[in-house]
């Protein structure tokens, strides 16, 4: 039977014979985007959490917030392994001896079997990148990086502050030292162009993702971007279109490439819109619907090129 989306679980499956879970944690970082040193004020639609909004509490220690996080996942699934996953902010932007420190503190965890690091790929200088390189070869570890689109009058729009071009060379780095990175795309950016999502999913494939996360443009409380949408500057996505754009990603890259998530995951506090984004399990099921209605699959466009 065609697999229809190569999802997380299905490779963690495969890899640890178990189902795996990840574990969110708050090394306390902050971003270059916002203390001032590329930029300040970040993305224009980033939460003051840093887009991590369900991370453990902070200031906890590693091994504190590991425990934590593991007592309130454990009781609603059975699982005895975890991802440590550093998700909140810039988790490369500091100190090289500490990024060791934390990053070694959740490897020492005994429950913990692997490392998800998010960044951005302005902040993979070569100390981080020797870091990075040594943990890869002791354990299982990806690197997220927030590549959003690669439409740079998009990105400067948004604030991303670095230009596609430092995404490729990140991504060439990454490659050179065999550590698996995964993307970030958002689907329905301010002034994105009708297929700009499209052609980003299939540029960090060329790139060597090795997984994609789709995100869905959601309007947050108390950003520059709900500013736009309440003056009505922006027009946020609707579930049909969402989800016809996220099939049409799925049918155009490789059925190797991991999909680690395939909406958004707004905070119902905070979320100011789209409204039906919040229930997540109906957007999946409209998802695979969709994909069922087209009789498709992930890499059934897919001819294995550089487009
Ligand atoms: S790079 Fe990430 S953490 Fe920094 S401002 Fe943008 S979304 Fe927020």
């Amino acid at each position: 039977m065609i697999r229809k989306i190569y999802m997380l679980n299905d490779f963690l499956k495969e890899k640890f014979n178990e189902k795996i879970y990840k574990v969110s944690l708050d090394g306390g970082f902050t971003c270059p985007n916002r203390d001032g040193k590329v930029s300040r004020g970040g993305c224009i639609f980033c939460s003051e959490n840093g887009s991590g909004d369900f991370t453990a509490t902070k200031l906890k220690s590693i091994h504190a917030q590991i425990e934590e996080q593991i007592d309130l996942v454990s009781k609603k699934y059975k699982g005895d392994k975890y991802i440590a996953y550093f998700q909140n902010f810039t988790n490369t932007y500091a100190e090289v001896s500490y990024l060791r420190k934390i990053y070694e503190e959740a490897l020492s965890h005994e429950k913990i079997v692997g490392l998800a690091i998010a960044t951005r790929p302005d902040c993979l200088e070569d100390d981080v990148l020797e870091l990075l390189a040594e943990l890869n070869k002791k354990t299982f570890l990806w690197v997220e990086l927030g590549l959003q689109t690669l439409n740079d009058d998009v990105a400067k729009y948004f604030n991303r502050a670095y230009e596609t071009e430092i995404y490729k060379e990140a991504s060439e780095k990454l490659n050179r030292l065999s550590i698996k990175f995964v993307t970030h795309i958002i689907i329905g950016l301010p002034k994105e162009e009708n297929d700009d999502y499209l052609k980003t999913a299939i540029f960090a494939q060329n790139c060597g993702t090795w997984g994609i996360k789709l995100h869905l443009m959601y309007v947050v409380k108390n950003t520059p971007l709900e500013k736009l949408y309440l003056n009505g500057d922006l027009k946020v996505n609707t579930k049909e279109e969402y989800v016809e754009k996220v099939v049409n990603v799925l049918e155009n890259i490789s059925s190797e490439i991991v999909v680690h998530r395939l909406t958004g995951d707004g905070d119902r506090e905070t979320l100011v819109a789209p409204l039906w984004s919040i229930k997540k399990i109906d957007v999946l099921n409209s998802i695979h619907k969709e994909l069922k209605r087209r009789n498709t699959y992930q890499g059934k466009l897919y001819y294995g090129g550089l487009k």
